[in-house]
């Protein structure tokens, strides 16, 4: 039976393997093209600081406008481009067009840029971001790398040179979906991070389970002993921003404040708050 049912799902997935590698290939081969063609772009989101109540700046989100499969999200291609190291060039890209736009928005706001581990491993790294910051002309000091922890577990001491290099030229770092991965407080103490970036999942269930109160409450506690700051990702609701304020914690981030958008000023001009504010941000 077992060997019946082996030859069964055989018959059935192979084909199934063959179209989802087929269509991997034909995505890598689109998205080879999609900068040239100009298909790709940024979204923008906007971070809150709770001290304040403002808007403190903006991670970029890559899209691309694809043009048979419509928008297409990160987590249609950047696992594509990361696999077949296209994630560099596609990155410089990003790099370059997130400095650029960013350049020109009020200086109070800081940009935020993820960085996946291949960027992060290619020598290319800080020559490529030390020329766009000259090019754009954007103060270091705004500009913000987020990197996870799969960074700091993948070639760590290359990779924390890389880090200390990017913080010489003058730009922060956060830990990002800090929580999920394999997170080991040995990072924290080894690593150059300026901030900490909550995972959505400890922030989804703040108001209704004490572990994940308790867990935000004790990262946030362990990031002000160590001087770094922290960002609530994925806040949807009220009563989540509510509880981040009492906690502490020194941003927040999520649908409820903005969602991305590619005119992330505007955006957040005309967005009603959970306050009773209309404005969050200055500009
Ligand atoms: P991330 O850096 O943790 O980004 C946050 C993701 O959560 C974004 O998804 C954002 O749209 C989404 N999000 C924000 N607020 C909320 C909320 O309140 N509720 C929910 N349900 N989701 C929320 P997105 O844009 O699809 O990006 C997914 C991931 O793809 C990012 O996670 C990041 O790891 C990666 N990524 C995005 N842009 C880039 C990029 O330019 N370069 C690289 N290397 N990776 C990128
Ligand atoms: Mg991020
Ligand atoms: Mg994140
Ligand atoms: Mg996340």
């Amino acid at each position: 039976a077992a060997k019946a049912k082996g030859r069964d799902s055989f018959a059935l997935f192979e084909p199934t393997l063959d179209t989802a590698a087929r269509q991997r290939r034909e995505t890598e081969l689109q998205l080879r093209e999609a900068m040239e063609r100009g298909q790709l772009l940024l979204h923008y989101q906007p971070i809150l600081a709770l001290g304040t109540d403002t808007i403190t700046g903006y991670e970029a989100l890559v899209r691309w406008q694809h043009p048979e499969r419509g928008l297409l999200y990160p987590s249609e291609f950047v696992a594509i481009a990361e696999a077949s190291g296209l994630i560099v060039p596609l990155g410089e890209w990003i790099i370059h067009q997130a400095l650029v736009e960013s350049a020109s928005w009020p200086e109070h706001l800081r940009i935020g840029i993820n960085l996946s581990p291949t960027q992060v491993g290619s020598p290319r790294l800080v020559k490529t971001i030390a020329e766009s910051l000259a090019i754009s002309g954007i103060a270091p000091g705004r500009v913000d790398f987020e990197i996870t922890e799969h960074v700091v577990l993948e070639g760590s001491e290359a990779n924390r040179s890389t880090l200390y290099k990017l913080r010489e030229l003058g730009a922060s770092i956060s830990l990002d979906d800090f929580g999920t991965g394999y997170s080991s407080l040995n990072y924290l103490r080894n690593f150059p991070f300026d901030r900490i970036k909550i995972d959505r999942d400890f922030v989804t269930g703040i108001v209704s389970s004490r572990e994940s109160q308790a867990i935000v409450k004790t990262i946030c506690r362990l990031a002000d002993a160590l001087g770094m700051a922290t960002v609530a990702e994925g806040v949807e609701e009220a009563e989540q921003l509510e509880m981040l304020r009492r906690i502490g914690c020194s941003e927040a981030q999520g649908y409820l404040i903005g969602k991305p958008a590619s005119e992330p000023l505007a955006a957040a001009q005309s967005r009603p708050d959970a306050s009773g504010h209309t404005n969050h941000s200055a500009p």
